[in-house]
């Protein structure tokens, strides 16, 4: 029996896998000891990898349309004329309106291969790429640049005295981070959960806070506050490390907890409690999606960021620091994603750049399909494994749009709602079937091999499928002979090959202590900009601001939507396996006890959830939630029978601004709803 060791691939945890192999014959599956990330761990998710591989569902050839788009007709065909249609209908559009008629799409991020994505569109020569950034994780590494000038990640293994989960469940999303979580408690952590639902990690928190979807910020501002108010912040450091701590005093000052409390739902004992545990530190907070889905998202994290900076927890063993990346190849560096190839003029012209920071690069989900109603630009769709009609807002306008554009193509694993739209459909490779290096992108510091255990069907690996595509389409001078070239290259500054690195196994950066001591922030300044002299010269906001006005209320919708993503699927995927469904067969919607007593509505009943956009079905679960917030699971679909408007959260969320100003994105948390029974 031969041992194969590999990554799981499905989410960003980036847990090491052993593969007991007999013959060609996959017979086990099991976690890596010597895993920096996951210790000897595999989690459910990974766990199923071989069921969800050998699904009799899995695209295993390359497929053309046959009869009407949307139907579900299908003819097999060769990679060859697969990727020769892509190639002359990307062609077409290109000469006869442009390249920026050609959009690039993707859903949640894999690492390599999106990097190669947007290689492949600025080569092509469009700036109109875009993933699901504008919703997630995104935001965060643009907050973190406009306040320290790098990513910075918790010290969970000093450990911290005490960790704040704000809008963020590992024991659900994360599950390796969750066993470090329990380890640190073991060590005497104090837990904080910021949430509105009671999860697994609010369980067992030391104090569990409950703000109304969307209102997070205003909470910060008032935590900012009391901590100057009460002098618990850290002199010496704000003095010497901190740009703009005055105007953040005077800014603050309107954000007193009473003040903030109705919108919040937070009284200012629980910020009192609140401030018994985070001041005693060193401390840490892991920020999550939670926060990431509102007007907000952008202010909010750089709120959360101040409030670490002038408590003195960064860099701090047990706070929050810096980790140095192995010497791979930088990249989103421009030399990497060769977008420099399109001139500034043309990218400012993006889908949606108007509604955008000058930091954030991608174009806009939305206007892309307001363009594509409005006739004004998109004709092409290269979609890489993204099932836009479950994540993107407003489901129905979605489907609208793709069902108007000359051609789709998608490369994704099962026919998704989303794929149904496409013209040509490319068997895409789960994490099994193929040689790579893995690069999580919420890890930067991490690098893991990830090697093929074998061939189902006729699948390739989204690498193999974009660098075949640009040589294809003319494009062999920007791109690679093979998918080892490309490895070697991204290896080449460690020294290393991708046949070295499979001995090697993974690569893994050092944790950097008082980094800014040696060489001081990479802001502007040289120091942690609480106040951001780059945001207000770019017209933005620049200390964390909210207006509480602007958290939406509707008296024919008194109650809050927001949504979280259940254990045991990943985003919309996973809904076609039997083992999952076993564990959880019906997408539920999360009600507290008062709310439904009220309304009459009984714990397992199915209900109707309705906003002013429309309407979906789910189970009701009486549960332990903010009350009149009503949590509503993401991503629902059925792949048994193909609906995916009756359950989907995103039919009831809107595409329509307001927008947060700085990364476009939607209001996803805090919707006005109602319910009702069935
Ligand atoms: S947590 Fe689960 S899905 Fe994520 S990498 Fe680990 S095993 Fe895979």
């Amino acid at each position: 029996m031969e041992t194969v060791r590999t990554v799981c691939t499905i989410c960003p945890s980036a847990c090491g896998v052993l593969v007991r192999r007999q013959k060609a014959d996959i017979v086990g599956i099991e976690g890596d000891p010597e895993s920096p990330m996951s210790k000897g761990f595999l989690f459910p998710k990974g766990l199923s990898a071989i069921e969800y591989m050998r699904h009799k569902d899995r695209i295993l050839y390359p497929m053309k349309r046959k009869g009407e788009r949307g139907k579900g007709g299908w003819e097999r065909i060769s990679w060859e004329e697969a990727l020769e249609t892509v190639t002359e209908r990307m062609g077409k559009a290109k000469a006869l309106c442009g390249p920026q008629s050609v959009i690039m799409l993707r859903g949640a991020a894999k690492g390599l291969p999106d990097i190669l994505l947007s290689r492949l569109g600025n080569a092509f020569g469009s700036p109109n790429i875009t993933s699901m950034g504008f919703l997630c994780f995104v935001p965060r590494v643009y907050a973190y640049n406009a306040t320290f000038g790098c990513f910075l990640y918790p010290d969970y293994d000093y450990p911290p005295a005490t960790l704040v989960l704000w809008g963020v469940n590992p024991s659900e999303t994360f599950p390796p981070l969750f066993r470090r979580i329990l380890k640190a408690k073991e060590k005497g952590t104090k837990l904080i959960v910021v949430d509105p639902r009671r999860t697994e990690s609010a369980q067992i928190a030391d104090l569990w806070i409950r703000p109304r979807p969307s209102s997070d910020i205003l909470l910060c501002l008032s935590v900012i506050h009391e901590v100057i108010r009460r002098g618990l912040y850290d002199a010496s450091f704000v003095e010497r490390w901190t740009l703009g701590f005055d105007r953040l005093e005077r800014h603050v000052e309107g954000f007193q907890p009473q003040v903030t409390e109705p919108y919040t739902g937070v009284s200012p004992e629980e910020i009192t409690a609140f401030l018994g545990f985070y001041t005693q530190g060193p401390s840490a907070i892991q920020e999550g999606n939670g926060i990431e889905q509102s007007l907000y998202t952008f202010q909010m994290q750089r709120a959360l960021y101040v409030l670490e900076a002038i408590t003195g927890n960064i860099g701090r063993p047990g706070g929050k620091t810096r980790w140095g990346n192995p010497k791979l190849v930088e990249r989103y560096g421009p030399l990497f994603t060769l977008q420099d190839l399109i001139p500034r003029e043309v990218r400012e012209r993006r889908i949606g750049a108007e509604r955008l920071a000058p930091f954030a690069h991608y174009a806009l989900p939305q206007a892309i399909v307001q363009a594509i109603l409005d006739g004004s630009g998109p004709k092409v769709a290269f979609i890489m494994g993204g099932n836009l009609l479950l994540s993107w807002p407003d489901s129905k306008r979605t489907l609208e749009a793709l069902g108007r554009l000359e051609f789709i193509c998608v490369s994704d694993l099962f026919l998704t709602p989303t794929v149904m739209m496409a013209d040509i459909v490319l068997p895409a490779a789960t994490f099994l079937e193929f040689d790579s290096i893995h690069m999580p992108p919420d890890f930067t510091y991490f690098a893991h091999v990830q090697q093929k255990v074998c061939q189902v069907g006729e699948a390739r690996s989204d690498v193999w499928i974009v660098n075949e595509l640009a040589k294809k389409l003319g494009l062999k001078e920007y791109f690679f002979k093979d998918e080892y070239e490309l490895y070697d290259e991204v290896l080449k500054e460690e020294g290393i090959t991708f046949e070295e690195f499979r001995r090697i196994g993974f690569l893994l950066g050092r944790k950097e202590y008082r980094f800014y001591e040696r060489e001081g922030f990479r802001t502007k300044s040289g120091k942690v900009e609480l106040w951001s002299p780059d945001l207000e010269s770019y017209g933005l906001d620049p200390l964390p601001k909210a207006d509480p006005s602007s958290l939406q209320s509707d008296p024919s919708y008194p109650l809050l939507l927001t949504s979280y993503k259940p254990y045991p699927f990943r985003h919309s995927n996973f809904r076609q396996l039997d083992s999952t469904r076993m564990l959880h067969p019906y997408p539920l919607v999360l009600i507290d006890g008062k709310t439904a007593a009220s309304l009459g509505v009984k714990d397992g009943e199915w209900i109707l959830v309705e906003t002013r956009k429309g309407a979906a079905r789910a189970k009701a679960k009486v549960d332990d939630v903010k009350e009149r917030v009503v949590v509503m699971e993401h991503g629902w679909w059925l792949p048994e029978d193909g609906t995916f408007l009756d359950h989907n959260i995103n039919v009831l969320t809107s595409a329509d601004p307001p927008f947060a100003r700085e990364t476009g994105t939607p209001l996803l948390r805090g919707v006005p709803c109602r319910i009702r029974r069935l």
